[in-house]
C-alpha cells in the first residue's frame, strides 16, 4: 500500500495532519475492531486500517511530524534529545544526521578574576547518556506480524462498569499500531543506554570576561569518554577587592600604615598576577601601575592597575608614639610655634591680617 492509498484507506486527503490521521483510525478502528464488528470482512477491513496507519507513520506525517507527542514512537523521525545530565548546568544537542554522535556539552564555568586574567586550565567532569543505537532512541523493535494482544487491530475494546462497550483504547503492546514489536535488548526498552563519565581539560585563554562564550572544538581537547565539543559560558566570581572596568583597568583601594605613606616607604601592591613593589609619595594617594591590570584584548595590552592608597594612623597612640610626634610637630614649627613650611607660613600671615580686619 503506497502512502497515498494509505491516506485514502483512512478517508483522509494526503496533507492530513498527524492529529488527523491518527483520530481517523480511532474512529475507523472503533468501528471496524473484530471484538464489536462481526461481518464477514471486519478483520481484513481491520488490517487494511492498521497497514495505512503503519505507512502513513512510516512516510512521517508529512510536515507535520513530531508536531505533538506521538503514540507510536516512530523510529525513524523521532530524534529525542537523548542526553541526561548529572549537573543542572549541562545539557547537549545531537546533530542526528551524523552515524557518529557529535554531540555539544553547555557547561558554564566559574573562575577567580586573577584565573580568568591570566587563563586557566578547567576539569569538566559530568555524564551523558547516548541514545540507544539498536532502537534508535525508540525502545522498542518492530518484529512485523499481528500483534499478539490486539489481534493486530491496534486497539483494545473499553469496557465500563456494567460491560457496555465504552470505545477503544489503544494497545498498549503496540502502542496502537497492530504490528508486533519487542522491547529493544540492547537498551532494555528505555531507548537510551547507560550514562557514561567523561572528563574534559578546558583550557580557558587569558582576558575571559563574565558571560563570555567559549567554544571548544572536542577533537581538540583532552578528553576521556565520549568524545564532544563543549560550549563554556564563562563566570567570573566578584573579586574582594579588585574592581575591573571595560577598559581593562583595575581599581584597587589599598589601606597603608599612615606613618609609612609619610616616611615615603616601599609597599606590596597586589595585582591580578601578583605582588608589586610600590614606592609610596607622601604628596600622593593615588598610583598607576601601567600594563599590570587586566588583558584588553586576547593576544593584546593589559589595562592599567590603579590603587587607591587610604594611609591608617593609630586611633589611640601610645606612650611612645605620642612623645615621638610631639618632637616631630617640634621639627616642623619654630621655637616660637612659627610654622617653617612656605605654604603653611603664609596661611598663617593670611589669618592674622584677616582677624585684625574684622
Ligand atoms: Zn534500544
Ligand atoms: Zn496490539
Amino acid at each position: 500500500m503506497d502512502t497515498e492509498n494509505a491516506f485514502a484507506e483512512l478517508g483522509l486527503a494526503p496533507d492530513a495532519t498527524e492529529r488527523e490521521v491518527k483520530a481517523a483510525w480511532r474512529r475507523l478502528a472503533s468501528q471496524w475492531h473484530p471484538d464489536r464488528n462481526d461481518s464477514d470482512g471486519a478483520v481484513a477491513k481491520m488490517q487494511r486500517i492498521n497497514q495505512a496507519f503503519e505507512e502513513i507513520r512510516r512516510a512521517g506525517f508529512g510536515a507535520q511530524a513530531n508536531a505533538d507527542v506521538d503514540t507510536a514512537g516512530a523510529p525513524d523521525n523521532n530524534t529525542p534529545d537523548g542526553f541526561g545530565a548529572d549537573q543542572a548546568t549541562a545539557a547537549a544537542s545531537h546533530a542526528a544526521d551524523t552515524q557518529r554522535q557529535r554531540r555539544t556539552l553547555h557547561r558554564k564555568v566559574r573562575m577567580t578574576l586573577e584565573e580568568a586574567a591570566v587563563g586557566c586550565i578547567k576539569v569538566l567532569r559530568g555524564k551523558v547518556t547516548d541514545i540507544c543505537a539498536t532502537c534508535a532512541g525508540a525502545g522498542h523493535q518492530v518484529l512485523g506480524g499481528n500483534c499478539a494482544r490486539c489481534g493486530g487491530s491496534g486497539a483494545i475494546p473499553k469496557r465500563s462498569f456494567f460491560g457496555w462497550p465504552a470505545g477503544v483504547a489503544e494497545c498498549e503492546a503496540c502502542l496502537g499500531g497492530g504490528i508486533a514489536r519487542q522491547p529493544c535488548a540492547a537498551c532494555g526498552g528505555a531507548g537510551k543506554m547507560a550514562p557514561r563519565g567523561y572528563k574534559i581539560n578546558v583550557r580557558i585563554p587569558h582576558g575571559v570576561r563574565d558571560g563570555d562564550l567559549l567554544h571548544v572544538d572536542g577533537r581538540r581537547v583532552r578528553a576521556e569518554g565520549p568524545p564532544a565539543d563543549v560550549e563554556i559560558r564563562v563566570e567570573v566570581s566578584e573579586h574582594a577587592f579588585f574592581k575591573l572596568d571595560d577598559d581593562g583597568t583595575i581599581r584597587c583601594e589599598m589601606p597603608v600604615d599612615g606613618f609609612a605613606w609619610i616616611a615615603n616607604r616601599q609597599v606590596k601592591v597586589p595585582t591580578v598576577t601578583g605582588f608589586h613593589g610600590l614606592q609610596l609619595s607622601r604628596d600622593q594617594l593615588s598610583y598607576r601601575l601601567k600594563g599590570q591590570g587586566f588583558p584588553v584584548q586576547r593576544r593584546g595590552t593589559r589595562g592599567d592597575h590603579l590603587v587607591t592608597l587610604v594611609p591608617i594612623f593609630p586611633q589611640q597612640l601610645s606612650t611612645d608614639q605620642q612623645i615621638l610626634l610631639d618632637q616631630l610637630l617640634a621639627t616642623s614649627s619654630g621655637a616660637g610655634g612659627e610654622a617653617l613650611d612656605e605654604r603653611l607660613h603664609t596661611w598663617n600671615q593670611g589669618m592674622r591680617a584677616w582677624e585684625r580686619s574684622l
